[in-house]
């Protein structure tokens, strides 16, 4: 596998004060190829240590791609470091020249002299046509290394990359007959943490062959990514799905989706499966799950309302809850809950409903009823339970997590299973 180093170069960068998302989309760029991107690295507009950095990567990769710095002030010192430490003296390209020439007229700009700077070029290399800008991009190859200079600003150096490079690198790929492909997929599960999950998966984890498994944590959710490598996109194709299977296999419902499924997607497809009708009572998610699930195209066939019903005022009102439960119990309690799923199912003949109360904070908790506090309540034919939660973080996690815990315990109900009852 050919092995690729990132060099994003721009003290901007490291300052934080632009995301380096060319690194990013070159490496997505390069999964195309099979190319393995081995390193990324971010230096500033400083010339020993871009060139500290160009000589490491020298020693321990084959292509070298830089991005940035090749405009033409006096920080833009790319393209000379990289061919003084090659030794390759830097020529005039005059089509180049006549071409700046052109642009700065056509745009009625003045002219300024280094200007010139970006029609140099190290003798012997290609140079890239750039339609967006004026410095042009550039190949150059030495020995086994193969270099590649991109300008800066992503709406130069993507269109570049796509257009020029990739196809470039994938002729020169296919000669060597090296040309093959690195594909991805993501299995989302939801119910077990992450060290779980792993003992579970520990075999195939340890083997780490192709594809190889990376799991990672996001949020309540896990993450195995799958990395597949293959001589052609079928091969990598097949191999992913196998793996898949297999994983399946083990983790069984725990696994509801595949790369751009979300929670309330599978949730979706479960209610269209089950012929089931939903209605929402939310208090402290503050409508998020209605969101989530309305952000889904088609989600009125199974969505009939989403209610927030943020006031004592509202849960009365609206939902017929009992103004002594709350007085006695609290708007966020279990009873609450049950009233609201109970009341915004009756109110709206839905099969299921649903209602969420909790202290999303950062004020308002009580030793007795903290921050984070929070009730679910699912009510259905011959079937109601109100499940307890302490949920943590900010306001907007703690409201993420309700939606979260809400839309997971849908899909338990709908696998068939939940006991009914109540949990604390
Ligand atoms: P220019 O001709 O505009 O000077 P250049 O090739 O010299 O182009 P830089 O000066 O390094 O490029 O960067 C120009 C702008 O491009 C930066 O201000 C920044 O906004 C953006 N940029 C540079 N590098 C990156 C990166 N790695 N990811 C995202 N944006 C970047
Ligand atoms: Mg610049």
């Amino acid at each position: 596998m050919l092995r690729c180093e990132i060099i994003a170069v721009g003290t901007e960068l490291l300052m934080g004060q632009t995301i380096n998302t060319n690194a990013r989309d070159i490496a997505r760029e390069l999964l195309s190829l099979g190319v393995g991107v081995y390193y990324q690295t971010v230096v500033g507009d400083n010339r020993e240590r871009l060139e500290e950095v160009v000589r490491r990567a020298m020693d321990r990769v084959d292509l070298i791609i830089l991005s940035g710095g090749l405009g033409p002030t006096n920080d833009d010192l790319t393209r000379e470091t990289v061919a003084q430490l090659l030794g390759i003296p830097l020529e005039k390209n005059v089509e180049w020249e006549k071409r700046l020439f052109e642009f700065f007229s056509r745009f009625k700009r003045p002219f300024a002299e280094n200007n010139l700077r970006q029609a140099m070029v190290p003798e012997g290399a290609l140079m890239l046509p750039n339609d967006r800008g004026t410095a042009p991009g550039i190949i150059l190859e030495r020995g086994k290394h193969t270099f590649v200079l991109l300008p800066g600003p992503p709406r130069e150096m993507l269109p570049m990359l796509r257009d020029q490079v990739i196809p470039l690198l994938k002729k020169k790929l296919e000669t060597s007959g090296k040309l093959s492909v690195l594909q991805s997929r993501v299995l989302h599960v939801i119910g077990l943490g992450e060290s779980t999950l792993v003992e579970m998966i520990q075999d195939m984890l340890e083997r780490q062959d192709n594809p190889t498994i990376a799991p990672l944590a996001k949020g309540t959710e896990v993450h195995l990514r799958l990395t597949a490598h293959g001589h052609f996109p079928g091969e990598a194709e097949s191999l992913l799905t196998r793996k898949a299977e297999e994983i399946k296999a083990i983790l069984g419902d725990y696994v509801y989706g595949e790369d751009a499924d979300t929670l309330e997607l599978a949730v979706g497809r479960q209610l269209i499966a089950a012929e089931k009708s939903l209605a929402l009572a939310e208090s402290c998610s503050g409508g998020l799950l209605t969101h989530r699930l309305t952000n889904i195209p088609g989600s009125s066939e199974y969505l009939l309302s989403g209610l927030v019903t943020y006031s004592n005022k509202a849960k009365i009102g609206l939902l017929g809850i009992d103004p002594a439960i709350i007085a006695d119990k609290g708007a966020v309690s279990a009873e609450v809950a049950a009233g609201m799923a109970a009341g915004v199912r009756r109110a709206c003949g839905a099969d299921l409903g649903l209602g969420i109360t909790g202290i999303a904070g950062p004020g308002g908790g009580t030793p007795q009823k903290p921050v984070g506090l929070t009730y679910i309540s699912l009510e259905a034919e011959n079937f109601y339970l109100t499940r307890q939660y302490r949920f943590w973080g900010c306001r907007e996690e703690i409201k993420d997590r309700a939606s979260q815990a809400a839309l997971y315990l849908l899909r338990l109900y709908l696998l068939g299973k939940l006991k009914p009852g109540q949990e604390e």
